[in-house]
């Protein structure tokens, strides 16, 4: 009966498809005997796409409400499923592998023996499922850069997409976790660490109440929110998020261990394929040639070899503006690249992009 729910439960975590499929492999049975329970297994398998009411999921599965809404809220609280309310009932969706379980994994921060236990059997996944594939190639985006703002020269068309503080502003609740990246790194060794703050994963309106109620972060006021980020500016982490003009999540990445990053910045030209809509403009009057900029760029696309002038590869230029706020000489402004397209509208919008960037 185990064995059969868990290739079930590889079957659906294939068809789910994400970053990191089901693959019928023993990385993958390692991992899912570790995550789920068969009970849950078989919870996991019977989630119709989209979100559900537990009668819905209960009908599937061929058994009363009352005993498959416990399993569903302890598949919530483990990151084995997501969950919503609206109004009395609350809805549970089954999200894939990446986005989603893996991160929810991480988010509390915690570093018990499990943590790292999972971390190791995540690892262990993942490498064989990236050997299997073979390098990333980015058709069309599912991620995006949003630039720092405030360093957008006046005269540009600055669309509230651009913006973080429109999130932050526009949504209730706002929470913070840790990021799952850097602290996968830590638990998987402990001396992995960039030094680079780990209380900055922000999340939005429906995304942040599931978040507080699961207990994988906590929930903020706005102006913590916008001292998260300026925390996140002064360290040189990107902001990145899913490529739709309405966000639920915000990433601080670095350039060391997000896997946002890694994954783009891995591509030929990351510039083209991941950009805010923005590059930096230098103006050699102000710059002192201190290298501050250089350092900082986590797509190394600022050349300044000694003697060199200032000079800019487009092709890596990611537009995320780190530059500019590393510049204690205010010698760098963001403007708008021309040819880049804004962020698909919603989730459609942008399902239907990746569906014909690889037709
Ligand atoms: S950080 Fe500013 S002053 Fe320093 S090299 Fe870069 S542009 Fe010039
Ligand atoms: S030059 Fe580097 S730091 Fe500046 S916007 Fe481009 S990618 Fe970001």
């Amino acid at each position: 009966m185990a064995e059969k729910v868990y290739r079930e439960l590889c079957e659906t975590l294939a068809k789910r498809r994400g970053r990191y499929p089901g693959k019928d492999i023993p990385e993958f049975y390692a991992l899912v005997e570790e995550l789920f329970t068969p009970e849950e297994a078989a919870a996991y398998n019977a989630i119709p796409k989209g979100f559900h009411p537990a009668d819905v999921i209960a009908k599937v599965l061929g058994k009363e409400v009352k005993e498959v809404t416990p399993i569903l809220e302890g598949m919530a609280d483990k990151g084995l499923c997501t969950a919503g309310s609206m109004g009395e009932i609350t809805f549970y969706g089954a999200p894939t592998f990446v986005p989603g379980i893996f991160e929810f994994q991480f988010m509390r921060g915690t570093k018990t023996e499990r943590d790292k236990k999972i971390a190791r059997l995540i690892h262990a996944y993942k490498a064989a499922v990236d050997v299997d594939q073979g390098p990333v190639t980015i058709t069309f985006p599912t991620t995006r850069v949003i630039p720092v703002d405030e360093k957008i020269q006046n005269d540009n068309v600055i669309h509230t997409y651009h913006q973080v503080a429109t999130y932050i502003e526009k949504y209730h609740p706002l929470a913070v976790s840790t990021c799952f990246c850097r602290h996968e790194a830590k638990l998987l060794d402990e001396t992995d660490d960039c030094g680079n703050p780990d209380d900055v994963c922000m999340q939005f309106g429906i995304g942040a109440q599931f978040v507080i109620d699961r207990k994988m972060g906590r929930q903020i006021t706005k102006e913590e929110a916008f001292a998260i980020l300026k925390k996140s500016e002064e360290a040189g982490l990107v902001h990145a998020s899913i490529n739709r003009q309405e966000i639920d999540f915000l990433c601080n990445c670095c350039a060391c261990h997000s896997m946002i990053l890694k994954t783009a910045l891995a591509q030929p030209k990351p510039g083209v394929i991941l950009n805010s809509g923005f590059q930096p403009e230098h103006n050699p009057e102000l710059c002192t040639s201190c290298g501050a900029c250089v350092d900082r760029c986590p797509a190394k696309a600022i050349i300044m070899a000694d003697g060199d002038e200032w000079d800019l590869n487009l092709d890596r230029c990611i537009g995320c503006g780190v530059c500019a706020t590393g510049c204690a000489f205010e010698a760098i402004a963001l403007i708008e690249r021309v040819g880049v397209l804004p962020p698909p509208a919603d989730q459609k919008a942008l399902l239907e992009a990746v569906k014909a960037s690889q037709a």
